[in-house]
């Protein structure tokens, strides 16, 4: 290789930072999506954002070229949505309520389709964004890969999928993550506020008091709660990747050791927090456009106390904290009519669908081995 001449070198760096200028002074009324490292990511798969139920089931019966045929024919028919899609069309709600106050920040949500469609069916995709007016920008097209690199390199906040093994590969790799569930019925949700509903155990607390109702019972689940009352749920068992509004590489890797001990979805409720926030600090408080939940079978008078106490020394708030002592918890979730619910149970994500709330399921924790308290026999693992 030839060495370059000092002069060479100096236009050479004069016409880079000129094509530099020229492309950061780009005009353009299209909000561009925020950098990674200050947005909160939120990676769905193309199955999620869109009812692909018909498709899938030529893609299953039919075989992968008559899906593609099939897509390309129905290419500018926009495709129905899913149920991840009011949640996607609130977070776009809150992004311009976030622009109006703050036009220079990139503190925004950013979407990112997932998708291990073949890069004809894209076209497809896309017109179906555009025919909704959804600003997503970044595509991450896997080819059927694991999407666990993709969702660490885009420094993903949440991950919604419909395929259980991915979301639960990246629950494992500290990632938050949930597989959804379309409701059995619509209902009307709100579109002027985002509203997120959580459940406690094993979803943003570890499953260390879950364990103790599993195995003990509910009346040693008591005692165990009034007597650590003051000492906030915990577990080392899992991490948490995606503490990173605003953080450096190194204050997120102490993050992510540091949160062992939280549940899957509490990073979410962090990074829900950091934009309410920005809300508050302009006196919107009660004009905010995110409202969180926390959705519980737990009881406020004998265990209610141990889950405020671990979201206060954690410095989380929830709006609203609702305690339903095992009473089923589809009814109030059809009054609340949140945009997703987070629940670690089947049978609560079952009974939560049957009322009409979009529901996600999250993989994670004790729960997972029981169905209505019973414990469910687990196939034996090849090796
Ligand atoms: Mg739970």
């Amino acid at each position: 290789m030839s060495e370059m001449k000092p002069a060479e070198a100096a236009a050479d760096d004069q016409d880079w930072a000129a094509a530099k200028a020229f492309f950061d002074n780009l005009k353009t009324k299209v909000p561009r999506p925020p950098k990674p490292q200050y947005a909160v990511t939120i990676a769905v798969s193309s199955r999620t954002l869109f009812n692909m139920v018909a498709e899938r089931k030529i893609y299953e019966e039919e075989g992968v070229e008559n899906y593609v045929a099939f897509q390309l024919e129905h290419e500018s028919e926009p495709l129905k949505p899913g149920a991840a899609f009011p949640f996607v069309k609130a977070l776009m709600n809150v992004n311009s309520r976030l622009r109006e106050l703050y036009p220079e920040s990139e503190e925004l949500f950013d979407i990112v389709l997932m998708t291990n469609n073949h890069a004809q069916v894209g076209v497809r995709l896309i017109n179906s964004i555009n025919h909704y007016g959804l600003t997503i920008e970044r595509f991450c097209m896997t080819g059927g890969k694991s999407p666990i690199g993709y969702l660490k390199a885009y420094m993903t906040n949440l991950y919604l999928s419909k395929d259980s093994e991915k979301v639960t590969e990246a629950i494992d790799e500290g990632i938050a993550a949930a597989t959804m569930f379309l409701p059995e019925t619509e209902s009307n949700l709100c579109d002027t506020q985002l509203r997120v509903a959580f459940d406690g155990d094993a979803v943003l607390f570890s499953d260390e008091s879950e364990i103790i109702v599993k195995q003990h019972g509910l009346d040693r689940f008591f005692e165990h709660e009034k007597q650590f009352e003051n000492k906030p749920l915990a577990q080392v068992r899992h991490g948490c990747s995606s503490a990173r509004l605003n953080s450096g590489a190194r204050e997120r890797e102490a993050a992510f050791h540091d949160e062992s001990r939280a549940g899957p979805l509490k990073c979410f409720l962090e990074a829900l927090g950091k934009l309410q926030r920005k809300f508050y600090a302009k006196n919107q408080r009660m004009d905010c456009p995110i409202r969180t939940f926390l959705v519980t079978a737990r009881s406020a008078a004998s265990s209610g106390a141990r889950v405020l106490k671990t979201l206060r020394s954690w410095g989380l708030e929830i709006d609203e904290a609702l305690f339903l002592a095992g009473a089923p918890k589809g009814p109030l979730l059809q009054k609340i009519k949140p945009h997703i619910f987070f629940d670690d149970q089947m049978f609560h994500i079952e009974g939560a669908q049957e009322l009409g709330t979009i529901s996600a399921h999250v993989p994670y924790g004790i729960g997972q081995k029981y169905h209505k308290g019973k414990l469910i026999e687990q196939p034996e693992k090849k090796n």
